[in-house]
This record gives structure tokens, C-alpha cells and sequence, in this order.
């Protein structure tokens, strides 16, 4: 039996874009040391832990749901409850 310290099992990830170089199918994936899965791009060298994507893609959603609601649906909302509001305070009057 022969040690091998760099041979771990390395797959390829199939239709994984690499986000620094944009290459197809150069993406591989293997465990490090510490037990977490890393990507690799074969093609220029960038690697990203699993644990590193995870926090990076939590971040972008957190991004995304706060600025699309907030930017179209509350303002169109927020006019209709005024005009209610404003007919309601003249009715008590009539009655
Ligand atoms: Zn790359």
C-alpha cells in the first residue's frame, strides 16, 4: 500500500460554470482535509469551499428579498389604505 497524499477522489461537476473564468465543465469537486467539499476549477485554479458558496449565496438571497419587495408592491399598497382611511373619518358624522 502506497500513500498518496494528493490523490483524493475528484469529480467532475457537470454544467457547473466556473464564476471567476466562466469555463463549463472544468469544475471539480473533492473533500480537503478538514472534511469540507471544496470546488476547484481546473482551468484557472480558483477553489471555494462548500461552507465559503453557502455563505455567499445565503448573502445574495438575503439581498434579493429585500430589495424586491420593498421596492414595487409597498408603494402601490400604502396609497390604497389612505383613501379608506380618509372616507372612513367623514362617515361617523353622517350617521
Ligand atoms: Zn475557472
Amino acid at each position: 500500500m502506497t500513500e498518496q497524499p494528493y490523490k483524493r477522489p475528484r469529480r467532475f461537476i457537470a454544467g457547473v460554470v466556473c464564476p471567476k473564468c466562466n469555463e463549463m465543465d472544468k469544475t471539480v469537486m473533492f473533500t480537503n482535509d478538514e472534511g469540507d467539499e471544496v470546488r476547484e476549477c481546473v482551468a484557472c485554479g480558483f477553489h471555494q469551499t462548500y461552507a465559503q458558496h453557502a455563505a455567499e449565496e445565503q448573502a445574495q438571497q438575503e439581498l434579493a428579498t429585500r430589495v424586491t419587495p420593498a421596492g414595487k408592491t409597498v408603494l402601490d399598497e400604502g396609497e390604497q389604505p389612505l383613501k379608506i382611511i380618509g372616507f372612513g373619518t367623514v362617515d361617523p358624522k353622517q350617521k
